[in-house]
């Protein structure tokens, strides 16, 4: 879609505007915004029309036309199509007209599971879409970054992904990561200045491109291109979205799907071949061969996995926990290690300033004088942002601090106005501190907040009950170590005095001589639900991690309350780490549980220890410097309140709730669905070598074939399609959650589930040659329509025995997947449609059978449910008497 408009944001304009050589009023003046103001929410609407969704097209998609034509792109459908028409050719009409029907069925049903799995795939990327900060109407105001138009006042800071294309109007100490778009890996420095016209795209300093990232600093921009008119936009023809990657479980489902369509299609020959040699018709045999080889493929395993974790994964959105690659719903039930920032998963991260200890005491807040410069220094020293309903945005300590300085009678604007900010080195996690510089008349104020340990060494003096004295640094030392063993967080608050501003790069110069002012402490409670999550992890053989930036005292306190550590346990520094060799960091976190004073930057070492001792990893992270462990992790987790788009782009889960038990959710829901993907498999598989072994074994008893193509092809559409899908619906099962993690290699038939299948499969084969034999020999004329009925419902009663692979149906409940009952009864009656309906069941070959007829099939058919329960009895048994032993 191609516009034009007077600003130039057009596809074919943005090319003659160029905003990095127009100075920062230029560009407000053409693009008709204000700085200070944004857009209004009118003309935003208005421009939003005219502009579209700031949206990047996605590349070709397979259309649906497309998917539902691949559905018949199978040498066997092919074939038995082909062998169908040769039928109808030679006369049997009928029989063509129902393999043709069936065919189609077969395929309407892989395009709806192909089209749900899709939805539900795009389902969950619109709730992983970005957000953006930008000014409308004054106030700064959250919004999906699709809703950007060009004009638009963008506010930026670390961890942002860019949401359109800026030209910046304000740049502090602002680094943006290009690599995306340029491929340099160095982060870029950004200022406001006007560059030449010929800058090359790599060089515009003054703009911030869609799809690269703030690495530090903060800043403002206006939007000038959206959508496709962004840099992004041209290129977007490169970034045709691939093929979603093959989960593992996908892949060895495939590598085994070939494996079993090769013995399908050997077997199927030799009951060709078997069949002529007997003297049976060889069209007849031919569609007999085919169909089952098509009934026994197991062509559609990989799909319905895909929708049995699709499912799985728009379940765990429901519960706040957003799946970004399916493959992470696998690995999941493999999880044995779950390292865990403090600050918000753990605890609620509503912090509250509650202690102060100031000119050498504990002091209420409330009691320090208004004029106080910690309570100025509180505020000032300070990012949040306010917005129209005095609601704070920001770093909940700040939004703490913020909100103390506020009660105690302090005004923002009014402090801002006297005083206002013309530098700052902002907060990282690595400096531990942040600092920030005033205009005071014609001198300059200094305010630094962070760790004691990253303030206290930059202070010369101290403020006392005396006025300023040289530091003592003792008496704050243990001031700052009794609120820690509180489990507060600790920060120190010191000032300074200048007469002139330090030139550019110098500003470091500034954060030296500084007057202590005092020490807040501020505590966030730990999360109720956390506490019985750790719990639940150790039950689940999991070893929940805490790793920190905050002091070891603060957080042996808080593990210890969480129930991560007991009362001796230890707490590695990042100073320890640090002087730890990769082998000897190995050993230590065997036993080491709580790791503090960390910078995010290393806790990409604790993964690839933990990695190193065979642990599957779970680790969250929200800032930018985490993406890197997040990326490296099992299972990166990133937290969707209060992360950064950098850390979520590297993670393979979202946390919408930034909770810890959530994580904990998620690996229950990833064991669940992982057992009922191995149930699907084990219940397809089993049913398929049911019906090869029945019709290749039937000629080693002189028996004649049991069934004609159509009912081959019949049970294998009734059977697989919905009574399978319905186990995505099972319930987790009791032990879920109190047995170990599953072992990562652990094949999908390991444990003995092939040894089940295989015996499974010829007890349901023998039922079904019994039942011909007896009605047989009694000389029933509707044996075929009881051998049809009885391989259709053996199978039913297969999967109600399966739904546990240990607890018994009668202790799981009857009821418990009411789906699962729904397809079994669908299933039953289209059964007995085709049976009893006149016309009908001439099509299928098969006869109204009496009722003495019908108890025999349900009673022969349960025999299978009999015995599955009887071995599932013996192996409770087993394990009993092994647990007690
Ligand atoms: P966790 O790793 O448990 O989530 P965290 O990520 O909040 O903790 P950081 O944000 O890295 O830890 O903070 C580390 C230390 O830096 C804190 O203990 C505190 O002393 C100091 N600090 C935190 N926030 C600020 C801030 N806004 N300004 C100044 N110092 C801060």
């Amino acid at each position: 879609m191609a516009r034009t408009d007077e600003h130039g944001a057009g596809p074919e304009t943005a090319d003659a505007v160029r905003w990095h050589a127009l100075g920062p009023d230029a560009v407000l003046a053409r693009l008709g915004s204000d700085a200070a103001q944004g857009l209004t929410g009118e003309e935003a609407r208005a421009r939003a029309t005219r502009f579209g969704p700031n949206e990047i097209r996605e590349g070709r998609q397979r259309g649906r036309l497309a998917m539902l034509a691949a559905q018949f792109a199978d040498v066997m459908i092919l074939l038995l199509i082909g062998a169908a028409i040769l039928s109808g050719v030679i006369g049997e009409l009928a029989d063509t007209l129902v393999i043709l029907a069936i065919v189609v069925l077969n395929a309407a049903i892989g395009f709806a599971q192909e089209a749900r799995a899709a939805r539900a795939v795009a389902a969950l990327r619109r709730l992983a879409a970005p957000t953006a900060v930008a000014l409308r109407d004054g106030h700064p105001d959250h919004l999906p970054a699709d809703r950007l138009v060009p004009g638009d006042i963008v506010l930026i800071e670390a961890g942002n992904a860019i949401p359109a294309d800026l030209r910046l109007l304000e740049a502090a100490g602002l680094q943006l990561g290009e690599a995306s778009l340029t491929g340099e890996s160095v982060p870029v420095v950004k200022h406001v200045a006007a560059a030449p016209a010929d800058q090359p795209l790599a060089e515009r300093h003054g703009m911030a491109y869609k799809g690269t990232v703030v690495l530090n600093g903060r800043g403002r921009g206006v939007v000038v291109a959206t959508g496709m008119a962004t840099e992004l936009g041209r290129i977007a023809a490169m970034l045709e979205t691939a093929a979603a990657p093959r989960t593992p479980l996908q892949q060895r489902l495939t590598v085994f799907g070939r494996q079993i369509a090769i013995a399908a299609i050997l077997i199927c020959a030799l009951i060709f071949g078997i069949g002529l040699l007997r003297g049976e018709a060889p069209l007849l045999m031919l569609l007999t061969a085919l169909s089952l080889a098509v009934a026994a493929i197991p062509e559609a395993l990989p799909a319905v996995v895909t929708v049995l974790l699709a499912l799985g994964a728009s379940r765990m959105a429901r519960a706040q926990a957003l799946i970004r690659r399916l493959p992470a719903v696998e690995t999941l039930g493999s999880v044995t290690t779950i390292c865990s920032d403090k600050t918000g998963t753990l605890t609620l991260n509503d912090m509250r300033l509650t202690e102060v200890w100031a000119g050498g005491q504990r002091q209420a807040v409330a009691a320090l004088d208004e004029h106080a410069p910690l309570l100025r220094a509180l505020l000032l020293c300070n990012d949040i942002a306010v917005d129209e309903t005095a609601h704070a945005i920001g770093d909940p300590t700040e939004i703490a601090l913020w909100r103390a300085a506020a009660d105690a009678g302090l005004d923002r604007g009014r402090e801002a106005a006297l005083t206002p900010r013309v530098a700052e080195l902002p907060f990282d996690s690595a400096r531990r501190r942040m600092t920030t510089v005033h205009r005071d008349g014609n001198r300059f104020v200094v305010y630094t907040k962070g760790a004691p340990e990253a303030v206290l060494p930059l202070c010369a003096t101290m403020t006392t009950g005396q006025g300023v004295t040289a530091l003592d640094p003792e008496p704050i030392a243990q001031a700052a170590a009794r609120m820690a063993e509180d489990g507060l967080r600790v920060l120190a608050i010191a000032q300074g005095a200048r007469n002139a501003m330090p030139s550019g790069d110098a500003l470091a110069e500034l954060e030296q001589d500084l007057t202590f002012l005092g020490l807040v402490g501020l505590i966030d409670p730990p999360r109720p639900e956390a506490r019985v999550a750790v719990e639940t992890c150790r039950a689940a053989g999991i070893r929940p991690v805490m790793i920190t930036g905050d002091h070891p005292v603060t957080a042996r306190a808080i593990a210890r309350a969480l129930g991560i550590i007991g009362d001796g346990g230890d707490v590695v520094t990042g100073r320890e780490l640090q002087s730890l060799d990769d082998p000897a960091l190995a050993r230590r976190v065997r036993e080491a549980s709580v790791f503090a004073r960390v910078d995010p930057s290393e806790k990409i070492r604790i993964v690839t220890a933990l990695q190193a001792n065979g642990e599957i990893v779970a680790m969250t992270g929200d800032g930018v410097n985490d993406a890197p462990a997040l990326a490296h992790a099992d299972i990166g987790v990133a937290m969707g309140r209060g992360g950064t788009d950098v850390a979520r782009e590297a993670a393979s889960l979202v946390l919408l709730d930034d909770n810890f038990a959530t994580i904990v959710a998620a690996v229950r829901e990833g064991r669940r669905i992982y057992d009922n993907v191995r149930k699907f498999v084990r219940f397809v598989v089993a049913c398929n070598s049911a019906e090869i072994w029945a019709i290749f074994l039937a000629p080693f008893f002189g028996l004649p074939v049991p069934l004609v193509p159509i009912q081959i092809l019949w049970i294998n559409l009734v059977t697989d399609g919905l009574p399978g899908l319905a186990l995505a619906a099972e319930p987790g099962e009791p032990d879920i959650m109190s047995r170990p993690p599953r072992p990562p290699r652990e094949g999908l038939f390991d444990n003995g589930m092939l040894w089940d299948v295989f015996w499974s499969g010829l007890v349901m084969a023998a039922i079904t040659l019994f039942t011909e034999a007896g009605a047989l020999r009694l000389g029933d004329t509707h044996w075929q329509t009881m051998v049809f009925t009885v391989l259709t419902f053996v199978q039913m009663w297969q999967i109600m025995a399966i739904r546990s692979s240990r607890a018994s149906l009668f202790t799981q409940g009857l009821l418990s997947n009411r789906p699962l009952l729904g397809a079994i009864g669908l299933t039953f009656a289209l059964q007995m449609a085709v049976i009893y309906t006149p016309g009908l069941n001439g099509a299928f070959n098969a006869a109204p059978l009496t009722a003495a007829e019908l108890a025999v099939c349900v009673l022969a058919s349960s025999l299978i449910f009999i015995l599955l329960e009887l071995v599932k009895w013996v192996r409770r048994l087993r394990a009993r008497r092994r647990q007690a032993a």
